[in-house]
């Protein structure tokens, strides 16, 4: 029997890698809805190969466009618009799996709808479960969902952990190593720092990922979003969670045993293996990436992060410390400030200044409903926008 799939963020990296591996399993894989924001030219292609139901964008005019697009090509699919037609097709009942890759709190939503109907998740959008751990996780327990993460080091340790990870004793494992690339700046300086341009920031040395993973990855933010979502995914405190700055980009992450001993997941750094390895899960398939070659790589290297020159990762230990709804604050500061960088309103470093003050501005509560994180989420960022117009005077 094939699985049918609701790819959310169909357009953007991690989507067009999941359609990528999709498609070399027909036997396996049936497409139900895809979704998109802007790149509707990219969508309707993607339409016209993949043929799915529904295909869905926020914007009513950028839906007429599509439509256009789909009618010249005589495709059949069935364009719909608006956050709750991404509700829609997350929680369909002919619907068995979803990949939840829309960037940022714009897909909180519709990965919370696929979580709470009960469908397979693989979770590529980690910001959801930063800013809804509490109430996503819950969800998880209810609805008795299988939860798969994407991020590649998440991934590593979902397939590293023991399967007596649940007992009193964790399995036997002391802590989690996550690999952090160290992103276009490892070994630069704040004031080296101060005038990157948001294509240099974009440059990832290893990763060919969207604009705003780029560039959190370049302030090491990604690895202090990436140590809350491992929190919340292992239920275990970030002081059992370790960063190791990893420049190959090969040992995706770690898992540290009581015993001394050590697991890791290597691989080819791209994204095709974890959404194969989540999407095959508990089998395994192809994914179309090469295998490693161990003798050209020839060294893996190691290192501390630098946090003096990294504030963003310092900034997310603080968060992890605080709890509440600090993550909440974090997270739609930096959503704010890393699209103010990209529009060139504010410099690089300028992105660390501006979360640390709407942190310092907030009061922190536990936060019980949607409608709390959701109010936190719009608080920080009228903050936080008001603080990028005051910088950029
Ligand atoms: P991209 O920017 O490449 O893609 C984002 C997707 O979300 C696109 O389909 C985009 O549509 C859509 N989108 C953007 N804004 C909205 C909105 N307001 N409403 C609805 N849809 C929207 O991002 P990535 O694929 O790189 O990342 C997606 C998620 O996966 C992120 O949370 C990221 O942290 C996570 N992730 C990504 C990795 C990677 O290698 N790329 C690795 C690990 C995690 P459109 O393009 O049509 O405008
Ligand atoms: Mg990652």
């Amino acid at each position: 029997m094939s699985q049918m799939i609701t790819v959310l963020g169909a357009t953007g990296s991690i989507g067009v890698s999941t359609l990528d591996v999709i498609a070399g399993h027909p036997e396996r894989f049936k497409v139900f809805a895809l979704s998109g924001n802007r790149q509707f030219q990219r969508l309707a292609q993607q339409c016209i190969t993949h043929r799915p139901r529904y295909a869905v964008v926020i914007d009513a005019q950028i839906a007429d466009q599509l439509r256009a697009l789909l009618e010249a090509s005589n495709c059949l699919t069935q364009v719909l618009c608006g956050e709750q037609a991404l509700i829609d097709i997350a929680s369909d009942s002919e619907v068995d799996t979803v990949m939840a890759a829309i960037v940022g709190g714009a897909g909180l939503r519709s990965t919370l709808a696929a979580v709470q109907s009960g469908k397979k998740v693989l979770l590529a959008n980690k910001e959801a479960l930063v800013m809804a751990g509490a109430l996503f996780m819950d969800a998880v327990a209810h609805s008795g969902t299988t939860l798969l993460p994407i991020d590649s080091e998440h991934n590593a340790i979902f397939q590293c952990l023991p399967q007596a990870y649940s007992n009193a004793d964790r399995g036997g494992v002391s802590k989690l190593i996550l690999s952090a690339s160290g992103g276009p700046f490892r070994g630069w300086d704040l004031p080296q720092m101060t005038p990157v341009t948001p294509p240099q920031a974009c440059a990832h040395p290893k990763w060919d990922m969207g604009a705003k993973i780029s560039v959190d990855s370049a302030t090491l933010m990604n690895k202090g979003l990436e140590i809350i979502e491992a929190q919340w995914l292992f239920k275990i405190p970030a002081s059992q969670i370790d960063v190791v700055v990893h420049p190959q980009s090969v040992v995706h992450s770690m898992v540290q045993f009581v015993d001394g001993s050590v697991l890791a997941q290597l691989g080819n750094p791209d994204m095709r293996t974890p959404i194969a390895h989540a999407l095959a899960w508990p089998e395994r398939m192809s994914s179309g990436v090469g295998d490693l070659d161990f003798v050209a790589l020839s060294r893996l290297d190691f290192e501390d992060p630098v946090i003096d020159n990294f504030p963003c990762l310092g900034l997310a230990y603080g968060v992890t410390e605080a709890g509440k709804d600090a993550a909440i604050v974090m997270n739609a500061a930096n959503e704010v400030a890393v699209q103010a960088f990209l529009d060139l309103r504010i410099g690089f470093t300028q992105i660390a200044d501006v979360v640390e003050y709407a942190l310092n501005a907030s009061c922190f509560n536990e936060p019980q409903s949607l409608a709390d994180v959701e109010h936190t989420d719009k608080r920080a960022r009228a903050m936080t926008s008001h603080r990028v117009t005051q910088l950029e005077r």
